[in-house]
C-alpha cells in the first residue's frame, strides 16, 4: 500500500460519511439498471428547492437565541412534497437533502401519491423548555408558511419531533388561514385528526415485511434472536412488536448507551421504565440486563435479526465484515452506507431496505391525509387492513424485482421507485 493509499484510507475513515453522496449512489446503482437516459437523471436525482431560515426564539430567562433551519423539497411529480421535521443538534443541509430523497423513493415504492420532503433545525429538543420548544416550533412553521399546504407540502414528524409539535404546527398554519386544515401535517395527536395506528405505525410497517422476509429466508420468529438499536418511536415499537412475535431481544440502545441480556431482555418492563423516566439511563438496575461497555458492539452481535433503528451512516466499512445478523431491518433512513452494502451483499445478508422497511409511517400519514380530506375516520382494524396489505405488497413487489434484474433489496426498491417517478415525471413534461 502506498503512502497516499495509506492516507486516504484514514481520510476516509475519520471524516464523517456524506448521507446525501451515500443517497446518489443507491439512486445511481438503479438508475444504471434502468438504462436511464442522462436527461431523465437530470430531472428527478437533485432536491427542487432547498430553504434555510433563520429562527430567532425568546428563551425563559428573557434571552434570545436564533436556531438554524431548513426544509427541502426533493420531488413533487407525483404529488405534493411529504416527509417530516427533524429536530436535532446534528441536523444540517447534507443530511436533510439525503433524508428528502429517500422521502420521494421510499413514497414511490409504497405507491403512496407523494413526493418527497423533509425538514429540521439544528436544536438539542431536550435542553428547551416545552415554552421554548413550541415557540420554536411555531416560528419554523410561520417562517415557512408559504411552501406548506396540504396540496403543496405535508410534514410530520421525525428524530426528536412528536405529535405535540404537530399540533403546534397544525394550528400555526391553521391560524394563519383562518381554516381549520387538519391535512396539512400528519402524525397530528387523534384528538385532532390524527389516525388510529400512526404511533405504531412505522415499526409496524417494519413487522410486515419482517414477516414475509422470514418466510422468504425460512426464519421463525419465534426461534430468533434480535437486537435493536435506537429506542424512539421506531426502535422501541420494533422492540415491542418482535417481543410480542416470541423473538429474544437480547440487546437494545438509545442514546445513554446499549444494554445487553442473552437469555432475552423483558421489553414491558422497559416500556414500565420509560412511564417515569426519559431514557434508559439506569433501567439495568431495574430490568435484567447489563450496559454494554462499547455501545457500537450492539451492531455485531450474534443476532439473527438487526434493526438499526437510530440515525445515519451506522454501519460502514469499519464494521459490516463483523455483522452477523441473517436479516437487517432498517428502521432508520440511511443506516447502512453503500460501501457497507457491498460488503453484506458478499457476506449473503438480507437487508430490507429503509425506503421499504420504514415506509409504513408514511403510508399511515397517506391514510390520515385522506382521512383529514373526507372528514371520515377509519378504526385501527381498517387502518391495519390497508397498512398491512400495502407493505406486504410492496415487500414481494421489490422481492420479485430483486430476482428479475439480479440486485440486492436496496437496488430492486429504487429500480420500483424510481421508475414511478420517472413516469410521472416524464407524463407531466416540461413547463414551457
Ligand atoms: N419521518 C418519517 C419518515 O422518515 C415519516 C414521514 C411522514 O409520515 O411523512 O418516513
Amino acid at each position: 500500500m502506498t503512502t497516499e493509499q495509506k492516507i486516504n484510507d484514514v481520510k476516509f475513515h475519520d471524516s464523517p460519511v456524506s448521507a446525501f453522496e451515500n443517497a446518489l449512489k443507491q439512486f445511481d446503482a438503479a438508475a444504471k439498471a434502468l438504462n436511464l437516459t442522462p436527461n431523465q437523471i437530470a430531472v428527478i436525482k437533485e432536491p427542487r428547492r432547498i430553504t434555510e431560515v433563520q429562527l430567532p426564539v425568546r428563551m425563559d430567562d428573557g434571552s434570545v437565541q436564533v436556531f438554524k433551519g431548513y426544509r427541502v423539497q426533493h420531488n413533487i411529480a407525483r404529488g405534493p412534497a411529504k416527509g417530516g421535521v427533524r429536530f436535532h443538534q446534528d441536523v444540517n443541509l447534507d443530511e436533510v437533502k439525503a433524508l428528502a430523497f429517500w422521502m420521494t423513493y421510499k413514497c414511490a415504492t409504497t405507491n403512496v401519491p407523494f413526493g418527497g420532503g423533509k425538514g429540521g433545525i439544528i436544536v438539542d429538543p431536550t435542553k428547551l423548555s416545552k415554552g421554548e420548544l413550541e415557540r420554536l416550533a411555531r416560528r419554523y412553521f410561520a417562517e415557512l408558511i408559504d411552501l406548506f399546504g396540504p396540496d403543496k407540502d405535508v410534514p410530520a414528524p421525525d428524530v426528536g419531533t412528536n405529535p405535540e409539535v404537530m399540533s403546534w404546527f397544525m394550528d400555526t398554519y391553521s391560524m394563519h388561514h383562518g381554516e381549520f386544515t387538519p391535512a396539512v401535517i400528519t402524525g397530528k395527536p387523534i384528538e385532532l385528526g390524527g389516525s388510529a395506528g400512526r404511533t405504531e405505525a412505522t415499526a409496524q410497517g417494519l413487522m410486515y415485511c419482517v414477516y414475509e422476509a422470514v418466510k422468504h429466508l425460512n426464519l421463525d420468529l419465534k426461534k430468533c434472536s434480535a437486537a435493536v438499536q435506537g429506542f424512539g418511536n421506531v426502535g422501541s415499537y420494533s422492540a415491542k412488536l418482535l417481543y410480542n412475535e416470541g423473538t429474544k431481544i437480547v440487546a437494545i440502545s438509545d442514546v445513554t448507551g446499549a444494554y445487553q441480556n442473552d437469555k432475552g431482555i423483558d421489553i414491558p418492563a422497559v416500556f414500565n421504565y420509560l412511564k417515569d423516566h426519559k431514557t434508559l439511563n439506569g433501567a439495568e438496575k431495574v430490568v435484567s440486563m447489563t450496559k454494554m461497555s462499547d455501545p457500537m458492539a450492539l451492531l455485531e452481535l450474534p443476532v439473527d435479526i438487526l434493526v438499526p433503528a437510530a440515525l445515519e451512516n451506522q454501519i460502514t466499512p469499519k464494521n459490516a465484515a463483523k455483522i452477523k445478523a441473517k436479516l437487517i431491518a432498517e428502521g432508520a433512513n440511511g443506516p447502512i452506507t453503500t460501501e457497507a452494502d457491498k460488503v453484506l451483499d458478499k457476506n449473503g445478508t438480507f437487508v430490507i431496505p429503509d425506503i421499504l422497511c420504514n415506509a409504513g409511517g408514511v403510508t399511515c400519514s397517506y391514510l390520515e391525509w385522506v382521512q383529514n380530506r373526507m372528514g371520515y375516520y377509519w378504526t385501527n382494524e381498517r387502518i391495519q387492513e390497508d397498512l398491512s396489505r400495502i407493505m406486504r405488497s410492496s415487500f414481494n413487489a421489490v422481492l420479485e424485482t430483486s430476482k428479475q434484474y439480479k440486485v440486492n433489496m436496496r437496488i430492486a426498491a429504487f429500480i420500483v421507485a424510481i421508475q414511478r417517478v420517472t413516469k410521472a415525471s416524464e407524463m407531466r413534461g416540461l413547463y414551457a
